[in-house]
């Protein structure tokens, strides 16, 4: 489809602001989804223009985040589930993931995309033992999200609880404070809660392709902070970080054999799972 077909074939829901990108709506049209309008594509070009395989970082990303739950509900026990960053719908949500091995698993979800609400109907749908609840929240007021009424309906905060960050932190501009945050997010969680968190770092780029790819995320319209292995490890103080440590996406507890593509470099995408001990 042309993007001029592309465009007049889009009827916004109502609230849908169609006017500045939007990063679900960016993130979706990477993994190849629908759920994204000319502006999303324009900004998601910008980036692309400058990280040619951010496609890859996408999927390579979601893959990571379905084998984090995988382990945490099969290994760990763990059976209720706070994501922030819920995005739109897409193959293998963290509900899906950990109810496949626990349906009695219990999931909060939180965007601050309306786009994502009008969704969240879809993405509620659990299995029968267990629960998912939708907040609409800014994670940058992390204490209306603690404090929110339906996470202490659907979670109890006195058995532990896996925090999922992923590809959501690097949203979050240094005068935010993204470190305060997440030690609030933490500090309501008991002992044996785990973190989960990938981030997009530059740590593979040259000088010039470290500013080129700045200058793509400012030209792109959405605020977006690459952050080095130490940045990112500064997230997990305090936290006993679990086997493999911190790593590409690429390499956490792979599910087969890692071929040479894409590489490490490719996808730019640090994770780690850690315990609170
Ligand atoms: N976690 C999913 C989706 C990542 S896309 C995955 O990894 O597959 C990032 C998501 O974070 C988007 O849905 C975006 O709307 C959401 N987001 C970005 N900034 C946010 C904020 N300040 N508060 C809440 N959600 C935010």
């Amino acid at each position: 489809m042309d993007s001029e077909n592309a465009a007049s074939a889009e009827r916004p829901p109502l609230g849908i602001d169609t006017s500045k990108a939007h990063p679900a709506r960016r993130y979706n049209y990477w993994l190849g989804g629908k759920d994204n309008f000319a502006v999303d594509r324009e900004s998601a070009d910008v980036v692309a223009s400058a990280f040619p395989t951010v496609h890859l970082a996408a999927r390579e990303n979601r893959r990571f985040m379905r084998r984090a739950v995988t382990y945490l509900a099969g290994e760990t026990g763990i059976r209720q589930f706070l994501d922030i960053g819920t995005g739109l719908p897409s193959a293998g949500n963290v509900h899906e993931a950990a109810q496949e091995i626990a349906p009695e698993a219990r999931i909060v979800y939180v965007d601050n995309d309306p786009i994502v609400l009008v969704h969240a109907r879809a993405l509620l749908t659990s299995s029968p033992e267990g629960a998912t609840a939708y907040l609409d929240a800014d994670l940058r007021e992390p204490e209306k999200i603690t404090g929110h009424p339906d996470l202490h309906r659907t979670l109890d905060l006195t058995r532990p609880v896996a925090l999922m960050l992923v590809a959501i932190m690097h949203f979050i501009e240094d005068g935010d404070d993204p470190y305060g945050i997440v030690r609030h997010l933490l500090s309501r969680l008991p002992s044996g809660s785990h973190l989960v968190m990938t981030h997009a770092t530059g740590d593979h780029l040259t000088p010039e392709e470290r500013e080129v790819n700045d200058e793509a995320n400012r030209r792109s319209g959405v605020p977006f902070r690459l952050r080095s292995r130490d940045e990112f490890a500064r997230f997990f103080e305090g936290l006993d970080v679990l086997e493999p440590g911190i790593t590409s996406v690429l390499e956490w507890r792979p599910d087969g054999p890692r071929g040479a593509s894409p590489s490490i470099g490719d996808v730019s995408m640090l994770c780690a799972v850690a315990r609170v001990p």
